[in-house]
């Protein structure tokens, strides 16, 4: 399966393996909308394989070796509702704030606000927006509104009903 084909040609640099300091040296920002089918990992845990993320990344050298990654990721995703198992769209977002070292001995020993990524030689932009969509997700998904799940429950009801009457 060629995952790239999924992306259309101004997208694609999301999927390529690329050096993080030189991104950062050149200030790339990558922004656009990305189908949820480009994210295996993220995929598995919905119910569903539909949906756009909407995303942005920008890279910058932060002065002292290391790479800052600021962006965010935005969109719906369908989940299975863990009140009335019944499909739902859930909104996920999130901001992505992240320094990329290539040695831990540059991660800071001060908490900071970003969190720190040791990298190897090259890196995916597509990988750092999965990790952030996969922490999105709400830990026990559940409809919204509770008025919802009565809705499945009377949906269920209504084609146990119609099965009987066959
Ligand atoms: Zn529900």
């Amino acid at each position: 399966m060629d995952r790239q084909v999924a992306l259309p040609r101004g997208q694609r640099g999301w999927l390529a393996w690329q050096d993080a300091f030189d991104l950062a040296a050149r200030k790339r920002v990558f922004e656009g909308r990305l189908p949820v089918s480009v994210f295996p990992r993220f995929a598995e845990l919905l119910a569903a394989v539909e949906g756009d993320i909407d995303a942005r990344l920008a890279f910058a050298a932060d002065g002292v070796g290391r790479v800052r990654v600021e962006g965010r990721v935005e969109g719906a995703v369908v989940l299975v509702c863990q009140r009335c198992l019944g499909r739902y769209r859930q909104a996920v977002e999130s901001r992505v704030g992240l320094l990329l070292v290539s040695d831990e001995a540059l991660i800071p020993h001060l908490p900071g606000a970003f969190e720190h990524e040791v990298i190897g030689d090259r890196i995916r932009p597509l990988d750092l927006l999965e990790d952030e969509l996969m922490m999105s997700l709400p830990l026990v998904p559940v409809h919204p509104d509770p008025a919802d799940c009565e809705e499945t429950a009377r949906r269920l009801l209504a084609a146990a009903q119609d099965e009987l009457m066959e």
